[in-house]
């Protein structure tokens, strides 16, 4: 039988558990699985674009487990009463290619995003970090912000969105969230009238906005001295956030950009609008010790984040874990398991419930 996973049992999961645990957790999952990236089988993921968005496969692989996501981004579908990203996966055994868990994806994708962008700036942004600038306060915001909050210890964020009623959303969650005990420190909630004010003086900038279009969400005149730059909303050909001075160590004297899996990034994030030989260190380099973070508080940072399939392995192999543990979702019959496997045609025969092996 295939364990499953729907939206009600991650809200169980989380009633239980807090987001602010389960990120933290699922955090330690990814950074374990970015410790042995060479175990892995990688790609970038298919997609399929259209005018209006984009439907992708993720699939990655350690050769014991095997994960796949569908998910898509579409800017405008909150205009339909729809999420920008809705995504599904499922993870398989690879000895036998059996699927022993479907599950939704479309929290769980936030949560992993806020997860592996606060680990990556565990491991790049200055060391104790009290602020944060939160541009796009939709869907991914409210994650990025207590991410950051319970994984670095943010006391203060600057939130501006153009739709200012996504903002009063943003706000009004975070505050209920922290009134509830999610927060351990006091925090303090500026909302800004612009990116630029929100940005000045942040020691962290978020950007997560969607767009199908090269957006400038930030200039270079912005960006001040040993700032980390989390860029999470420019994700695919044709859709950024970063002003590209931003990116050339030549404007700011001293710049670094990290990403996830480069063969990835270089068609879908930030640096897409660089040349192919573009310095960029990959994020699991730094994390094993292979290659330097920050090397100087004044440096800037970027990680150049697009979503990496094997952050959604390990997030799958989070749910995994976390449902068997909490006794939390249901057995379904996803393939057919019979007593005879090449009586396929038993399962649609007349009293073919019989032919059902119970698990
Ligand atoms: P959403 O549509 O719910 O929210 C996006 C917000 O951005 C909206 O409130 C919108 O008003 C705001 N916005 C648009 N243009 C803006 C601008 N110029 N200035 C300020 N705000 C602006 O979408 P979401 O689910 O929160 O996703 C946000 C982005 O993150 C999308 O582009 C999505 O593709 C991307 N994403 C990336 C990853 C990753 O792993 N890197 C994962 C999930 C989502």
């Amino acid at each position: 039988m295939t364990r499953y996973i729907d939206v009600v049992n991650v809200q169980e999961l989380a009633s239980r558990l807090g987001v602010a645990t389960m990120m933290t957790e699922m955090a330690c999952f990814i950074r374990e699985d970015f410790l042995r990236w060479e175990q892995f089988q990688k790609s970038p993921r298919t997609a399929n674009h259209s005018e209006v968005g984009v439907i992708e496969l993720m699939p990655a692989s350690d050769g014991q487990h095997y994960a796949f996501k569908y998910v898509n981004g579409h800017p405008q579908n909150p205009t339909h009463g729809l999420s920008t990203v809705m995504a599904f996966g499922v993870l398989a055994e690879v000895a036998t290619g059996f699927p022993i868990l479907l599950s939704e994806l479309t929290v769980t994708t936030a949560m992993r995003t806020a997860a592996t962008s606060a680990m990556a700036a565990q491991a790049l942004a200055r060391p104790h970090c009290t602020s944060m600038a939160l541009i796009g306060n939709g869907a991914q915001s409210e994650f990025q912000a207590i991410a950051f909050i319970s994984m670095l210890g943010i006391t203060e964020l600057r939130l501006f969105d153009v739709d200012t009623s996504a903002t009063d959303k943003l706000e009004r969650n975070l505050r209920a969230w922290a009134q509830t005990g999610g927060a351990n420190q006091a925090l303090t909630i500026i909302r800004s009238a612009s990116v630029a004010d929100a940005v000045r003086g942040a020691d962290i900038v978020t950007t997560v906005t969607a767009d199908k279009t090269q957006a400038t969400i930030l200039t270079l005149e912005m960006i001040e001295p040993g700032m980390h730059i989390n860029g999470v909303g420019g994700d695919c050909p044709g859709k950024t956030e970063l002003d590209r001075r931003i990116l050339e160590q030549g404007y700011l004297g001293d710049t670094r950009v990290f990403a996830e899996y480069l063969p990835q990034t270089r068609i879908e994030g930030e640096v897409q609008q660089m040349d192919v030989d573009f310095p960029v260190t990959e994020l699991w380099q730094v994390l094993a010790g292979h290659a330097p973070g920050r090397q100087s508080a004044q440096q800037v940072t970027i990680f150049d984040s697009v979503g990496f399939a094997l952050e959604d392995f390990s997030a799958l192999r989070y749910l995994h874990h976390l449902a068997l543990a909490q006794g939390v979702g249901s057995e379904i019959h996803l393939v057919p398991q019979m007593q005879d496997p090449k009586n396929l045609f038993g399962v649609v025969a007349p009293r073919s419930a019989a032919l059902l092996r119970a698990a």
